[in-house]
């Protein structure tokens, strides 16, 4: 149930409430009658007991019916009263206070029923009718451990230290070294960002405080600032920790600086207190915090400064092996058929993520006994894995195998440019896994942080962004929309270039640019230039454009084996890590070899 639901049905009982109350009131004054008729049933004899309470009468006539009515003047009635054989009871009247009590109640639910609601709003109101430390409790041990994570190994091994930080606060801090505050998880929804927090709390049994980004941001300007601090209160009583934001993208958002709006303030406050509060941890107090998003790229980056969300562990869909893995973990809890081939499903399942994958495992139990089988079989997965896809397909998640050939050269295309050519990033990984808009990734690291790029190093840059849609040029003779965003990229970094580092030939040693946020992007652009410098500019961007195109061409068609094998790595395994395509590498360098040797032996002979 939303809030908005809940505070509506609260709203309800309470009116209820008052209504009941009076309809009540009403009842315990049954058919009240005129002092005058009562005196008239009383004289004739048809009144068989009252009772007095104060002025109230109340009573029964002789056909049991009840009645009730107000007496002006008790003691004048007692003689008439007397004289009957009626049977009396009387009662102490209960005077002004509980009349004024009673009438209270209706005023008490209102008041009552808007405090809930009011709590529900803002989960606790400062300072009225706050219960401390109800709002923010632990869970004492999630029960979780790595193990029911699978497929995260990359970002396991980065965790385990954050577990020994906890487990052993003080051996670190005795050794002068510094505990990690804050951990950024991040990548797609369901891939187990929130799971891998919980078992990062049971590796190291800590409590586990675990809260919204959005619960934070509420109505009224200061009570999320205040939540803030109350969590932390709460967290460092219970040290060593781990408290876990999830969608922290809803207080973390970029601050607008300056021309801040109601609701984005309140946000601001927000972000301004967890930042004060992550930065006042005494080193004794190991509080951990685990913050997730999907959106790490609106995030302000005063969270992401040493001593805060300074470690940034991505999470990315689970390829072949990883779905593989999360499989037997969620198959672990169902009877599994002895003929279920796990790796056959998780082949056939791209783009699915964690969440989705417990989901059909889940369905294809359902499926099963939906069958009165006694356990599920591979034929269950399938169903259960249509039921899911078509869903799925809707959110174009699904790719034909069309699309996954033309990814797999293109995402080749970038990373054998990339490793052929001297001064660029290693590669990291490549993907053809579909994230968000893109299909596919080729993921450079570099080595260390660069301040200064030389030229070929930017020119590079520029070719393996070319790669993709030249591999797809080669192969498939045709261009493809999927290659923009490559192009948007090589374009800046050629302007800036020829721009800002003053690097063109031609153009020579001027910095044109003076803004170099504005370009491309929003803002002003400062031309301090003539029509006749711009249309020359434009042409030297163009020209560099064009002649890495053709070079990185001449080069993918010089290496097209290489290009084929990585291709085929790709459709094959999805994601193919640095490792792997050193394998492909040396694999395709080796036959080059060889074929050389055998054309200078028949050359020779
Ligand atoms: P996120 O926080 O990234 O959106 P969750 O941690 O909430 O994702 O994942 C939702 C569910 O999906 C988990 O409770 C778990 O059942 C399943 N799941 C997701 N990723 C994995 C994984 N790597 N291994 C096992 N189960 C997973
Ligand atoms: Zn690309």
């Amino acid at each position: 149930m939303s809030q908005i639901q809940t505070g509506l049905l609260v709203l309800l009982l309470t009116l209820l409430g008052v209504v009941g109350y009076n309809v009540y009131l009403h009842e315990t004054t049954p058919n009240e009658i005129s002092y005058t008729k009562f005196v008239q049933l009383l004289k004739d004899g048809k009144i068989k007991q009252v009772h007095l309470k104060g002025g109230l009468v109340t009573g029964e006539d002789i056909l049991k019916h009840e009645f009730s009515s107000y007496v002006p003047h008790v003691p004048s009635l007692m003689p008439i009263l007397d004289s009957r054989s009626i049977k009396i009871t009387a009662e102490k009247d209960s005077g002004n206070f509980d009349r004024f009590i009673s009438s209270m109640v209706p005023i008490f639910l209102i008041f009552g029923g808007y405090l809930i609601f009011s709590r529900m709003q803002t989960g606790g109101t400062p300072g009225f009718g706050k219960d401390k430390g109800k709002t923010f409790q632990p869970k004492k041990n999630t029960g979780l451990t790595f193990d029911d994570v699978a497929g995260i190994s990359e970002a396991r091994i980065e965790l385990v230290e954050i577990v020994e930080s906890l487990k052993h606060p003080d051996k670190l801090s005795s050794l002068g070294g510094y505990i990690p505050k804050g951990v950024l998880l991040q990548g797609p929804p369901g891939t187990g960002k929130t799971l891998l927090a919980k078992a990062i709390a049971g590796e190291a049994s800590v409590p586990f405080f675990s809260i919204g980004g959005s619960d934070f941001v509420e109505m009224f300007v200061g009570v999320g600032a205040s939540r803030v601090r109350e969590l932390f209160t709460e967290a460092k009583k219970n040290a060593p920790c781990i408290v876990f934001i999830d969608e922290i993208d809803a207080i973390g958002g970029k601050r607008s600086g300056g021309n801040a709006s109601g609701s984005s303030d309140e946000r601001e406050q927000t972000l301004n207190a967890l930042l004060v509060e992550m930065d006042g941890f005494d080193s004794d107090q190991t509080v951990i915090i685990i913050a997730a998003t999907n959106r790490p790229d609106i995030l302000d980056p005063a969270l992401l400064r040493p001593g805060r969300f300074d470690r940034q562990v991505t999470i990315s869909l689970p390829d072949v092996k990883g779905r593989r893995k999360i499989l037997e973990v969620h198959a672990k809890k169902i009877v599994l058929s002895h003929g279920t081939n796990l790796s056959n499903i998780a082949r056939s399942i791209p783009g699915f993520s964690g969440a989705e994958i417990a989901n059909l495992v889940n369905e294809a139990a359902l499926m099963a006994a939906r069958k009165n089988k006694s356990a599920v079989e591979s034929s269950d997965f399938d169903a259960a894995k249509d039921k899911i896809s078509l869903g799925l397909e809707r959110n174009n998640v699904v790719v034909n195998e069309k699309d996954r050939r033309v990814t797999a050269y293109h995402e080749a295309g970038h990373a054998i440019t990339a490793r052929l050519l001297p001064d660029t990033d290693p590669v990291h990984k490549i993907s053809i896994i579909p994230r968000g808009q893109a299909l596919g990734l080729t993921q450079q690291l570099p080595l260390d942080d660069r301040y200064t790029y030389s030229r070929e190093y930017l020119i590079n840059r520029i070719k393996t962004l070319l790669g993709g849609r030249a591999a797809e040029e080669i192969i498939f003779n045709h261009q493809t929309t999927g290659a923009s965003n490559d192009l948007i990229g090589a374009t800046e970094i050629a302007s800036r270039l020829v721009c800002e580092f003053g690097m063109s030939t031609t153009i020579g040693p001027i910095a044109y640019m003076q803004d170099q946020s504005g370009f491309l992007g929003g803002g002003s652009t400062i031309r301090p230039y003539s029509e006749k410098t711009a249309e020359r500019i434009d042409n030297e961007i163009k020209g560099i454009i064009e002649q890495c195109h053709d070079e990185t061409k001449e080069l993918l068609i010089a290496n097209n084996k290489f290009l084929h094998k990585l291709a085929e790595a790709l459709l094959v395994n999805e994601t193919v890590d640095s490792e792997e395509f050193d394998i492909v590498h040396h694999c395709y360098v080796n036959e080059k070899n060889i074929e050389k040797d055998l054309m200078k032996t028949r050359k020779e002979g």
